[in-house]
């Protein structure tokens, strides 16, 4: 290094670093505990200077100087020592450490002045201790100040400095040899300072990279922890948290069960699930922006609603949970889940215009309905999807019914699993009528079960059920080989349904399977009709649109089964190549007397018509009811009127039509 760097290093040494706060603070807090140890080694070693003076030089020298100076260290030590070290505060430190380097100063100009005033005293041993003692003490007090690098170089400085100076002078060999040893030791004491400063300094600056990237660490982890537990769209808590909260709630309501006695916590709770009716159409018709949006907002009325009393979270999809503890009672619950499906049934504000959804919800309490989280959850659930069922938009508390239907659809699921496919399951068949000629338009083949342990078993009841237990392509495969085998002995010109489930439409697989029976069984894909019905195709609308266009393009028709009890959306019709629509049955029941039925059938067959796409009335029992749906224009229909589904029935056409009825008024 040039020398002149060299210069500039050495003066570095003296400049307190504004710039290194947590250099400062670490040399305060270093010196704190030395600067009374430096103050009692000078107090010693002074001490026992002016005893071997005692008798050889004035009293002031031997006896009042010293006894001022250790007057002064020891003030000094006894204010270090009770002193608390002020780490917070920069300016503190600063004030503090440029007083120690004024002291360092002041301290060894004193101590060196007053050895040196000694060493006119006595003989050469003495002179000898006047030495010694300043070189040791030097020495000695550095040490105490090694971290903070400007005081202990002023003291070695002043100290050693001096008196290698003044020996040098001394015109003494010896103390010409003690000068140069003083020297070289001051040589080396700044060197090794320099040194252990820059080490010392680097170390710290490393430290505090480390505690800075140990800081991002942990709060990337804290940032971490959050998301894993928060719904990054909502904000509220997720399925995680969810499971979490209600695995502790349970602990705490266990504890507040053991408690009751003595009065403390009720030791209940209720989980709510809650799902947005409608929002999937929303979703599909609306985009991605607009569902978003709901689905914020929605997660807000609920919170709103329940106020602070109530945990809210995201399931999944447009699916929320709440855990809502200590309620008072039935009717507090009753209350609270009528505000949150009014809340969700306000029309929600989007970019598109205000959408109308409406909320059901599922209840099941602690420990009425059960005392473990997936019990709890289950049950919710099963209220949840019982309420969907039959009344959308309302809430369904879980009670004991529930648990006898759980058990019962338990034995079937059970019974399903093990099923015989081939010797329990067959067909049975229902013919489907053109109106206007009484031929037969197809034939729709039915499911039945008969099962060993629990006998007959309705299609509606085991399908959903083969579906959860992942054995409906199985059943479908074991249907429509049946079904093929059936059909290559009736004759050419009658046409046959059958029914797909969810699961058979969403995969491929199966689609290739269909296609591949077809082809091989020399039967003309047009006799072949597709049943799907709205919510399969809903579960992946773009995969149930694709698989359906895959039949079609295989020759076969595809009818859109059960329409009007979904969603019903025009968007479907107008994006489905499909060929026939059937009415659901629930529109026919009602159609002699209610008008609104009335009304909504004749507008299908209209909407039909414009599509060029059939149009069938399902469950037609009444001839009053035929002759309305007639009057209305209706061309296909099937019901009890008609056929009931059986192993056997006529390909002749219906004997008799009923006469072309009077006029009705819509
Ligand atoms: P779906 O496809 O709507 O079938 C028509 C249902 O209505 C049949 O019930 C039939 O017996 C019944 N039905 C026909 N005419 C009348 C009537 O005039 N009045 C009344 N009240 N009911 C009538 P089923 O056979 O119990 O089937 C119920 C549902 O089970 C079917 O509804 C269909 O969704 C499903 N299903 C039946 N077989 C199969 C199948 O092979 N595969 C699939 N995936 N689902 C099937
Ligand atoms: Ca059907
Ligand atoms: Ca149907």
């Amino acid at each position: 290094m040039p020398l002149t760097e060299q210069v500039k290093s050495f003066v570095e040494l003296f400049r307190l670093r504004r710039d290194r706060p947590e250099l400062l603070r670490a040399q305060v807090s270093g010196l704190t505990g030395q600067i009374p140890m430096m103050y009692l080694l000078l107090v010693t070693n002074s001490l026992a200077l002016a005893y071997t003076h005692y008798d050889q030089a004035p009293f002031f020298l031997t006896v009042v100087l010293p006894a001022i100076l250790t007057v002064l260290c020891l003030v000094r030590s006894i204010s270090w020592m009770r002193a608390k070290a002020v780490l917070d505060d920069p300016e503190a430190i600063i004030s503090v450490l440029k007083r120690i380097r004024i002291m360092s100063v002041v301290v060894s100009v004193l101590f060196a002045a007053w050895g040196l005033a000694l060493y006119y005293y006595g003989d050469s041993l003495h002179r000898g201790h006047v030495a010694y003692f300043a070189s040791i003490t030097a020495i000695g007090c550095t040490l105490c100040l090694f971290q903070f690098p400007a005081a202990a170089l002023l003291v070695v400085i002043v100290v050693l400095g001096s008196y290698a100076g003044f020996f040098a002078f001394s015109g003494t060999p010896v103390y010409l040899a003690i000068s140069l040893n003083m020297g070289t030791v001051l040589a080396v004491i700044v060197y090794f300072i320099r040194n252990y400063y820059l080490s010392f300094s680097a170390l710290l600056q490393s430290q505090l990279v480390l505690e800075e990237k140990h800081r991002q660490t942990l709060e990337l982890s804290q940032q971490n922890e959050k998301l894993a537990h928060c719904d990054a769209l909502t904000g509220l808590a997720n399925r995680r948290d969810y499971f979490n909260c209600l695995n502790t709630m349970i602990t705490e309501a266990e504890r507040g069960l053991r408690d009751a006695g003595r009065g403390l916590k009720s030791g209940r709770f209720a989980v709510f699930l809650i799902d947005l009716d409608g929002f999937k159409p929303v979703n599909d018709v609306h985009g991605h922006m607009v569902g978003d949006e709901i689905l914020i907002s929605a997660g807000q009325r609920i919170c709103t609603v329940l106020g602070e009393g109530g945990y809210v979270a995201r399931l999944g999809g447009d699916e929320f949970g709440v855990i809502l503890r200590d309620y008072d009672n039935e009717d507090m619950l009753e209350g609270l889940f009528s505000r949150i499906c009014a809340s969700l049934n306000t029309p929600f504000e989007s970019v598109g215009g205000p959408v109308q959804l409406s909320g059901t919800v599922g209840i099941a309490t602690f420990p009425a309905a059960a005392r473990t989280a997936t019990g709890l959850f289950e049950r919710a659930d099963f209220a949840l999807y019982h309420a969907k069922r039959n009344n959308r938009g309302t809430a369904v508390l879980f009670a004991a019914r529930h648990e006898t239907i759980i058990r019962q659809e338990s034995r079937i699921e059970q019974g399903l699993r093990q099923a015989e496919l081939e010797s329990e399951m067959s067909l049975v068949f229902q013919p489907l009528y053109n109106l206007e000629t009484g031929e037969i338009y197809s034939v729709e083949a039915l499911a039945r079960w008969n099962s060993p342990e629990l006998g007959f078993v309705a299609p509606d009841v085991f399908f959903p059920m083969a579906e959860k237990t992942g054995r409906v392509n199985d059943l479908t495969r074991n249907l429509f080989n049946r079904l093929l085998h059936e059909v290559a002995s009736w004759p050419d010109h009658i046409g046959f349904s059958f029914n797909l489930s969810a699961h058979d439409l969403a995969v491929p697989e199966m689609m290739n399977w269909l296609i591949h029976r077809i082809k091989h069984s020399g039967i003309e894909p047009r006799r072949i009709t597709f049943e799907v019905t709205e919510t399969a195709i809903l579960r992946d609308f773009d995969a149930g649109r694709q698989h359906i266009d895959t039949l079609r393009q295989c020759g076969a028709r595809v009818a859109l089964d059960d329409f009007g009890i979904g969603f019903s959306s025009l968007r479907y019709l107008h994006e489905l190549d499909i060929d026939c629509l059937k009415i659901d049955r629930s529109f026919i029941t009602p159609i002699v007397t209610n008008p609104r039925s009335q009304r909504i059938v004749k507008t299908v067959f209209d909407m039909c018509e414009n599509f060029g796409i059939d149009c069938v009335v399902e469950g037609v029992e009444t001839s009053e009811q035929c002759d309305v749906l007639r009057h209305f224009g209706a061309r296909y229909a099937q019901g009890y009127l008609f056929a009931r589904p059986a192993t056997e029935f006529s390909f002749e056409p219906l004997a008799s039509l009923p006469a072309q009825p009077v006029l009705f008024k819509v």
